[in-house]
């Protein structure tokens, strides 16, 4: 499953791209496992490489 690691600084510019509406940030990005159906599309929308999987 992808996961946000701790490179993370809760920027939100990966969230409007999760299809799912996966994703939220409350200080850092949170993942909602329910949600996820682990496409890994947001992954490349990270410009730091927080998000893997
Ligand atoms: S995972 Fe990357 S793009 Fe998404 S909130 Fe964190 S730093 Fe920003
Ligand atoms: S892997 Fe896909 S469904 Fe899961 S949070 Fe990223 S964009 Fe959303």
């Amino acid at each position: 499953m992808v996961k946000v690691n701790e490179k993370c600084v809760g920027c939100g510019i990966c969230v409007p791209f999760c299809r799912k509406k996966a994703l939220k940030t409350y200080g850092k990005l949170i993942i909602d496992k329910e949600k996820c159906i682990n496409c890994k599309l947001c992954i490349k929308y990270c410009q730091i490489n927080a998000l893997e999987g």
